[in-house]
């Protein structure tokens, strides 16, 4: 079975935005029982700019765990696992780093956005952890020998500089390391509820999966609309609406296109509106929603789950490590 290796960075809640961009995906690929998925809990790399914050990334490590349980990762069929707790990967990345120069990663366009989006955290001059977190993310690969890596097209640049230092070690060192492929996620980035085109803690236009009915129905109230329609009557243009926006991710086909045809001719109020959609959310965050009360009420099996995913982890991470070392000569005395 094909490696699939995927993970988030422990630093919030995950959002709807996650759970349509990856974590349906993730669902769909565990149970299709063609993969063997790994996903990491990245803390590590949340370390590159919440350094001065562990707790935040502490916190933040079990709700993620929990985010994923509840949308129905099966800790039977995925191995879900801590990065800092698989010391492998902080050695390889070691190793990886004389393979890249500056120049190249200072090059890479999702670092460079990221830098800039960063400003506040690092001023004019960035740290050497942040600029270097493409090669431990080749490292978190490659110790799983990560075949496919799903991700969004803004991703692609890190899985591109991966593949090159994959080529450059096994060049050097003899053909040891497996060269990932990017899988696109087909769903694009989803929008804000205020239309911006992230969704983010920050920014505050995010629907977390661990909100509330009522935080929902809040949160839905405050969505931009069409800003010419005044009166219920009005002909609407949905199109320009973010609440349509999140009406075509939530409903049926048929509801959806109900809504569009009704706010076209003027036979719908937005009031009413948003609350169908707050209800419509509801609905597909009901499961979710109680699977998280129940690993909410057993923070004991979740921490067993990561326990053994990560021990299950460190055991594949071992394996490539004797692999790695034999082909770099630092097998000393016959030990990895
Ligand atoms: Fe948007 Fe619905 Fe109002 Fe039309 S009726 S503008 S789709 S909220």
């Amino acid at each position: 079975m094909k490696r699939v290796l995927t993970g988030d960075r422990p630093t919030g809640n995950l959002h709807i935005g996650h759970y349509f961009g990856s974590l349906k995906k993730r669902v769909e690929i565990q149970n299709s029982g063609e993969y063997e998925q790994y996903i990491l809990i990245a803390d590590v790399q949340a370390l590159t700019d919440n350094f001065n914050h562990p707790e935040k990334v502490r916190k933040n490590v079990r709700e993620v765990a929990i985010d994923y349980l509840s949308v129905g990762i099966d800790p039977k069929k995925t191995t879900i696992y801590i990065q800092s707790m698989i010391p492998e990967v902080a050695e390889l990345t070691v190793f990886y780093s004389n393979l890249v120069t500056i120049a190249r990663l200072e090059r890479n366009p999702t670092v460079k956005t990221e830098i800039l989006q960063k400003k506040d955290i690092f001023g004019e001059s960035v740290t050497y952890g942040f600029l270097g977190y493409p090669v431990s993310q080749a490292a978190d690969i490659t110790a799983f020998e990560g075949e496919i890596i799903p991700v969004g097209e803004d991703q692609l640049p890190l899985i591109e500089q991966c593949r090159e230092i994959v080529r450059k070690f096994n060049s050097i060192y003899g053909n040891v390391l497996t060269e990932p492929k990017a899988l696109l996620s087909e769903k694009k980035r989803i929008k804000g509820l205020d239309g911006n085109d992230k969704m983010g803690k920050s920014l505050g236009n995010a629907i977390y999966l661990r909100d509330s009915e009522e935080a929902i129905l809040k949160k839905v109230m405050s969505a931009v609309t069409d800003p010419n329609r005044i009166r219920k009557d009005d002909l609407g243009n949905p199109d320009v609406c973010m609440v349509y926006y999140y009406h075509q991710l939530f409903d049926t086909r048929e509801e959806y296109q109900n809504v569009c045809s009704e706010c076209r001719l003027g036979k719908r109020g937005c009031v009413a509106c948003k609350k169908e959609l707050a209800q419509h959310i509801n609905r597909e965050l009901a499961p979710i929603r109680e699977r998280r009360k129940y690993y909410e009420e057993h923070p004991e099996e979740v921490d067993k789950i990561l326990i053994e995913g990560t021990s299950r982890a460190r055991e594949v991470a071992r394996e490539t490590m004797v692999k790695v070392k034999k082909a770099m000569q630092l097998d000393y005395f016959g030990k990895e």
